[in-house]
């Protein structure tokens, strides 16, 4: 069991007070490693490093941090067992979910690099008199924090387009998943990036959480994780007036239609449940069926949850991992269990053993129950029947979130109603709601989140805009 030092200013540390926390492996419950438990004096010392080297950062030019950003995208794709290792030992994360998080990651590396270099404004033809353009500058030291379901990608939009943009970055990762933080410290470091540039401070989320964004070298915040979380920081952020982009939870519906292949939705559905234990922000969160099917896309689904391989994720053919924490085992059982006192029926699943929970499938969901309203973040498969596409809509949006959604239909026009009419930040049709590219623009409506990452949207956020203008001959002033 190894013991890892916080990344501040280029050097490797131990917290000011000395202290550590445990980092559990989810799978076999037993100390993965032993990591620093900051404070606001760790946060202090991380955040004088980063302002220290904003302007250093900002004005080496735009292909030096392409070429660095490339490089840990290089260094990341050659060192992926190293990294998938850490994904598992300490995400709990399967062999196959590992893989697609890292190679996700490598592009995004790559296209954070490209994207550092187009950084653009705008020309404005208005007065004849004078040159009028927008600049767009980094806002200086930025904090981003992350959450441990997909800890390398999430915590990288943050870093590598914080980093491409000029902006210097104070990282936290979250607890459950310290060690991928400080693996992206160490992959910046070895591509060379500037001390201080990138700065990784791991400890408790809301005391390095508030000490950040309080202090007065933070001038952007960006957090990924629950809704809760988002509204205190959001209000955290709002009482300096710094602003902030929130990306933030779901219970995203998938819509299937009567005339879909029953086949193709049943696969859908389970990729879009169960993948990585339905622990994705996109994951989806309800069924939304139509009545003529329902009950064979039911027992369908049902089987293939059965048939799902679940247990150790460092064995390849796991499907169905561990959960990452005993408070989320509690979470979903009690889900499931309020379902089916109050009418629903079990199809599969229901049970777990240490912290992995079975792929479970529920039908007759009525408005009244956990599962209908509320993200179980686990492998449950609620199905809603409803009479016809108006009604799978309503449902659909039948809920305060609004990240992503699916809907299965070979009916075009049908799909373009639902397409239109979701009251979500990404639609995908022809699949589930788990999808996501590093240049498309990437979040939710409602209480989702606030803001886009991905490609030019994260650029756009992490950039502030400047108007200037130059008089082509003196201005005449009327007094
Ligand atoms: P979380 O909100 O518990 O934690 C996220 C991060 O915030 C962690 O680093 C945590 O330490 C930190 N934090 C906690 N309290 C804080 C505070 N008071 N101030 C500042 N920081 C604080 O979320 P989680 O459990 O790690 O992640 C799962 C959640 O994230 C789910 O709700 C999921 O839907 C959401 N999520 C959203 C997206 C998205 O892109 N929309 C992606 C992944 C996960």
């Amino acid at each position: 069991m190894k013991t890892y030092q916080m990344f501040i200013n280029g050097e490797w540390v131990d917290s000011v007070s000395g202290e550590t926390f445990d980092d559990l492996n989810p799978y076999t419950g037993e100390v993965y490693a032993r990591v620093q438990k900051g404070d606001e004096k760790d946060a202090d010392r991380a955040m004088a490093a980063a302002y220290a080297a904003r302007k250093p950062w900002s004005s080496t030019s735009s292909f030096d941090r392409a070429l660095i950003i490339a490089k840990a995208g290089h260094i990341l794709e050659e060192s992926r067992m190293e990294f998938a290792e850490v994904l598992t030992g300490e995400g709990g994360g399967t062999f196959g979910k590992c893989m697609f998080e890292i190679s996700q990651t490598v592009d995004l590396l790559a296209t954070a690099a490209a994207d550092g270099k187009r950084i653009l404004g705008e020309t404005f033809h208005t007065d004849p008199t004078k040159l009028s353009m927008s600049l767009r500058s980094p806002w200086g030291t930025i904090v981003a924090i992350s959450p441990w379901n997909f800890p390398l990608i999430l915590s990288m939009y943050k870093v590598a387009y914080g980093l491409a943009t000029g902006n210097t970055v104070v990282f936290k990762p979250a607890s459950d998943t310290p060690v991928i933080g400080l693996k992206i410290g160490e992959l910046f470091e070895r591509a060379g990036l500037l001390p201080g540039a990138l700065n990784v401070v791991t400890g408790p989320g809301s005391v390095l959480g508030n000490a950040l964004i309080d202090d007065d070298r933070c001038s952007f915040v960006t957090l990924t994780g629950q809704t809760e979380t988002g509204r205190h920081v959001a209000q955290r952020a709002a009482a300096k007036l710094k602003p902030y982009v929130l990306e933030l939870g779901g219970k995203n519906p998938l819509i299937v239609l009567g005339d879909a292949d029953i086949d193709y939705a049943v696969d859908a559905a389970a990729f879009g449940v169960f993948m990585h234990q339905g622990q994705i922000c996109m994951s989806v969160g309800r069924v939304i069926v139509e009545q003529s099917i329902v009950d064979e896309f039911a027992t369908k689904l049902a089987e293939k949850a059965a048939s799902l391989p679940a247990g150790d994720p460092s064995i390849p053919e796991t499907v169905i991992g561990p959960l990452i924490n005993d408070g989320a085992v509690q979470k979903v059982d009690s889900h499931v269990k309020d379902a089916v006192s109050k009418g629903a029926e079990l199809l599969a699943g229901g049970k777990y053993e240490g912290r992995v929970y079975e792929a479970t499938v529920l039908k007759n969901i009525t408005k009244d129950m956990l599962v209908y309203r509320e993200e179980t973040f686990g492998p449950v498969a609620p199905i809603i029947a409803v009479k016809d596409e108006t009604e799978a809509l309503e449902v659909a949006n039948d809920t305060t979130y609004g990240l992503s959604s699916g809907v299965i239909t070979r009916d075009l026009q049908k799909a373009i109603f639902l397409a239109e009419g979701l009251e979500a930040g990404m639609v995908h049709v022809g699949n589930a709601s788990i999808d996501a590219e590093a240049s498309v623009p990437f979040g939710g409506f409602k209480e989702s989140g606030q803001g886009r990452e991905g490609g030019f949207y994260s650029v756009g956020q992490l950039t502030q805009i400047k108007w200037v203008t130059i008089e082509k001959s003196e201005h005449h002033f009327p007094f």
